[in-house]
């Protein structure tokens, strides 16, 4: 069956399949590591989860580049409020984002490029943006990209060119579609940026945010790729931008197909850290909640519509979660045989939601309906059926087992434990016992020892 996805760029349902060979190349945009990321940015990190385990369900390989951005406007001022260096800085967060996507069972992209290890890689591009006469260095020493030097600018965010006014000159990152003008490739070094710059061709200096995705990108996937995504906020500037600096460098079509996820609001107003309207993953930790009860609500919506967050959801999620446990449970030693019609039917169904531009929701039911057949039928081998799908969910826990099988990094920090309680170091037993409980388990301490379980 083809897997089909919605392209930002032309607009159309567009099926999905490799440029070239038998992978499909994908940029995703990361994060911006001056804070602990929120259940928002997990949105769309989830949503890019699941769509590469889409492509893998379809047999189809993937190699997947998420972008860490490192160095820009916001992660320089928190470094300079802090006083402390940026790589410092911005490790604090690059470790915390790591260890939240193990909670939210994310599967990890092939490479994780740091914005500050590519510098060179920048400064080559914005040289041949400027050789080409599309970019132009202004008087304090910062590098502009000219939009009317190229005339496709528009064509993702797709953007009325003839009746903007166009010739302001952009120096932030951000800003909106009726202030289109030149914007930044290299950024002359200010003040406020303190020790934080490179050397350049036109001075000191550092990136500009969407030289950074451009600059990677092709670094790791080549020249023209298969497919980047992002939250639909990135479409315009970076994306528009992006596409900008690499077709202008290149000649060649940058990206095939673009994917952009709603976002996930509070209130109807945007999750966002600016609002100040948002939960860490953390908050919701150590409410109570688990990983995959979040993971659950943030992929139980289609990825293309706003989804409200509210704990009623978490409730939901909790319950649902529940019975198919329960159902997992009973069928999970049947023995082995031929899946029965009922359940291979439940699976096509599965199959075609997910190759229906990953409508999730629809998988889901098609989900819930093999667990209701399941019940209602004698013990099945109807297990293969639940693992094929939790292939794109990633939400069943299978087998006692499973449940119990400690992973090495939860196992190497209740050895530390161990030993800390042994020393008596009862703070430091303290803080692994959050590590652990933040990685997705609980440990609790007896005569024997410490037992761990992993939290419902
Ligand atoms: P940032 O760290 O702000 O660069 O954002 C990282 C990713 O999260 C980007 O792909 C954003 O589009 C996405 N994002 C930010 N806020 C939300 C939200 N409320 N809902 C969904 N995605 C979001
Ligand atoms: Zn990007």
């Amino acid at each position: 069956m083809e897997m089909k996805v919605f392209n930002s760029l032309t607009r159309r349902d567009e099926i999905l399949a490799p440029l070239s060979g038998d992978e499909i190349r994908m940029y995703t945009c990361g994060p911006t590591v001056y804070n602990y990321a929120h259940i928002g940015n997990f949105r769309a990190y989830t949503f890019e989860d699941i769509l590469r385990r889409v492509i893998e369900f379809n047999g189809m390989k993937v190699r997947q580049v998420m972008n860490l951005t490192d160095v820009d406007d916001k992660t320089i001022r928190g470094a300079n409020a802090a006083n402390v260096a940026l790589a410092d800085y911005t490790r604090t967060y690059k470790d915390a984002f790591f260890s939240d996507l193990k909670v939210l069972n994310v599967e990890p992209a092939e490479v994780y490029p740091a914005a500050t290890d590519h510098i060179p890689e920048m400064i080559a591009l914005v040289e041949k943006l400027v050789e080409k006469g599309v970019a132009y260095r202004s008087d304090d020493g910062s590098v502009y990209f000219n939009v009317r030097k190229f005339p496709q600018y528009g064509q993702l965010a797709h953007i009325d060119f003839d009746h903007q006014r166009t010739g302001a000159r952009c120096a932030a990152d951000e800003y909106d579609k009726e202030n289109v003008g030149d914007f930044a490739l290299w950024k002359a070094w200010e003040e406020s940026d303190g020790p934080v710059g490179w050397d350049s061709p036109w001075g000191r200096g550092r990136p500009g945010w969407h030289i950074e995705c451009s600059a990677m990108s092709m670094k790791y996937l080549g020249e023209s790729f298969d497919l980047h995504t992002g939250g639909i906020d990135n479409c315009f500037p970076h994306h528009e931008n992006e596409i900008a600096q690499a077709e202008a460098a290149t000649g060649k079509r940058f990206v095939k197909t673009w994917m952009h996820c709603a976002h996930l609001r509070v209130n109807g107003e945007k999750m966002s850290k600016s609002l100040g309207n948002f939960y860490t993953l953390r908050d919701l930790l150590d409410k109570g909640w688990t990983g995959r009860e979040i993971r659950y609500v943030l992929i139980n919506a289609h990825y293309r519509q706003g989804l409200n967050f509210a704990f009623s959801a978490l409730e939901d999620a909790r319950k649902a979660l529940s019975r198919i446990d329960e159902c997992v449970d009973r069928i999970e030693n049947a023995p082995p045989g031929e899946i029965p019609d009922w359940a291979a039917k439940c699976l096509e169904d599965f199959t075609a939601a997910v190759n229906d531009d990953l409508n999730i929701p629809k998988a889901f039911a098609a989900l819930f309906d093999l667990v209701r057949q399941t019940n209602a039928h004698p013990v099945a081998p109807v297990a293969e059926a639940f693992r094929r799908m939790d292939k794109v969910l990633g939400v069943i826990f299978f087998g006692k087992a499973a449940k119990a099988e400690i992973p090495p990094e939860v196992r190497s920090m209740l050895d530390e434990r161990a030993a800390a309680r042994a020393a008596k170091n009862w703070a430091e037993s303290d803080r692994l016992r959050d590590a652990i409980s933040a990685a997705g388990w609980q440990v609790k301490d007896s005569r024997e020892g410490q037992t761990c379980t992993r939290k419902a």
